[in-house]
């Protein structure tokens, strides 16, 4: 746990952690420590890891990187972080994201990070230059570095792929249900899912399973199945595996460089004796106005709570009780929450319900229909986590270029698939590209076979 301190404080430029308490992580490791040595040590205590600033701690502040909860402290912690503390996790800090995970970049954090006077984007270590991807930036950036063995994430619609790609580690979001979302600070919650990168495979399964598990009577979403070993089968042969290839994430749009990366890691597989699939999923085009209408509707429900009254920023002076909902809400969210509350507002509001939220909502039982139809061809299926390596921070101004950008990843999570992000080798610049691999419900264990043999 020191060394990670150390190296989390030398690397504070980086913007990776917003919370680091020392005190408090060498507590856990000296609790720790003494397990070990009663003979009551868990499997993996010791094992320092750090969370994602969307799980609330008791031991640190939680802030979801927005002003809304600067400060905040949680009386209790969230059941995937209590679930590693459990098994003897230690934990170093807590990790920037994008306000309230709503992002693809951790430009939008809005919350300062350690050692840092003002918010800062999160920078990808490859190239300081670059964003790590989001939301969960601050969690693929300090495993990158080096500054944590592991690290939790959330994945509402490719925050765990998409910037484990863009810093080429590997990530692993379950199958929707898997993981409680009891204590994880809600953004759209029929997408929303935990889960964890670290560098390898191997090191996702350890942690994965650990973190997930039934807590049915916290979180009506979960599903009430025992605890599994993810990594039972990751040496296990892939001969005669059928990997479903989608035209639709092969074409324009995708950069050379990821697509070369891409199917030389196939390629790699046609080796092992795995056989690639050409599949469709026709409507791969729907699935960013499907995920930009029904993600920003469930967060304008979710954010309400965030009202001033029972916690959160409270603006100093106001008129009435409206104006302090007024002026607490536009002083302390961001641009980007602000733009979703808003939209989400508007699809949900009496006349356009039916013309945007409900259509949305049947694209999505159709998108989920044509990955069941998809999985009657194949196996697992494969393709690219993001259309392009990581690019320059700041360079994207436009909002609905990055929500393009998610194209790839959005379908597994409107259908509540378990999905990941393996390494597979380097585009322009030298930037790491990555692999996606997307399973059928409980497929975690054959993923991470998949991403094993890449390794
Ligand atoms: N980039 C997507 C968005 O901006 C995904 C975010 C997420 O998975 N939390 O909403």
């Amino acid at each position: 746990a020191r060394h990670f301190l150390q190296r989390a404080r030398a690397q504070q430029g980086l913007g990776a952690f917003l919370a680091i308490d020392e005190d408090a992580t060498l507590a856990q490791a000296r609790a720790q420590d003494e397990a070990i040595a009663a003979g009551r040590g868990g499997p993996l205590a010791g094992v320092p890891i750090a969370h994602k600033d969307v799980f609330v701690t008791q031991d640190f502040p939680t802030t979801a990187a927005s002003q809304m909860l600067a400060g905040y402290r949680s009386p209790f912690d969230a059941t995937i972080v209590a679930n590693l503390g459990d098994a003897g996790c230690v934990t170093l800090g807590k990790l920037s994201c994008d306000e309230f995970a709503m992002g693809g970049s951790n430009e939008n954090a809005a919350v300062a990070a350690v050692g840092l006077d003002a918010p800062q984007p999160v920078r990808n270590p490859w190239d300081t230059a670059r964003v790590p991807g989001g939301s969960s930036g601050g969690s693929a950036a300090a495993v990158a570095a080096g500054l944590a063995p592991g690290a939790t994430a959330s994945d509402t619609g490719g925050s765990i792929r998409q910037p484990a790609a863009l810093c080429g580690i590997t990530g692993i979001k379950p199958t929707y249900g898997r993981a409680s979302r009891y204590g994880m600070i809600a953004y759209a919650s029929s997408l929303d899912q935990a889960g964890v990168m670290a560098r390898t495979a191997e090191d996702c399964a350890l942690l994965l399973s650990h973190l997930c598990g039934p807590d049915v009577e916290r979180d009506s979403t979960s599903v009430d199945r025992p605890p599994e070993d993810f990594g039972r089968q990751l040496s296990a042969s892939i001969e005669g595996l059928r990997i479903g290839i989608p035209r639709e994430f092969f074409g324009e749009g995708l950069a050379d460089d990821v697509r070369a990366a891409v199917q030389a890691a196939l390629q790699e597989y046609e080796k092992l004796g795995a056989k690639l699939v050409d599949i469709s999923l026709p409507r791969t085009d729907l699935a960013v106005p499907v995920y930009y209408i029904l993600s920003p509707a469930e967060a304008s429900s979710n954010l309400s709570r965030f009202d001033g009254v029972r916690y959160g920023h409270r603006a100093a002076h106001y008129t009435d009780l409206l104006d302090m909902y007024k002026k607490s809400r536009s002083e302390a969210f961001g641009e980007e929450v602000k733009r979703r509350i808003m939209i989400g507002t508007y699809v949900l509001s009496e006349g356009y319900y039916d013309a945007y939220y409900l259509q949305a909502q049947r694209l999505r039982r159709m998108i989920a229909d044509d990955l069941q139809t998809a999985f009657t061809q194949c196996d697992v299926i494969a393709g690219p986590v993001s259309p392009s390596v990581a690019w320059a921070i700041g360079s994207k101004s436009d909002p609905l270029a990055t929500y393009l950008a998610d194209i790839y990843t959005l379908p597994a999570s409107l259908a509540g698939l378990p999905a990941m992000s393996v390494p597979a080798g380097f585009g322009e610049g030298g930037m790491p590209v990555g692999l996606q691999l997307i399973g059928n419900h409980f497929g975690e264990a054959r993923l991470l076979n998949l991403a094993h043999r890449l390794q």
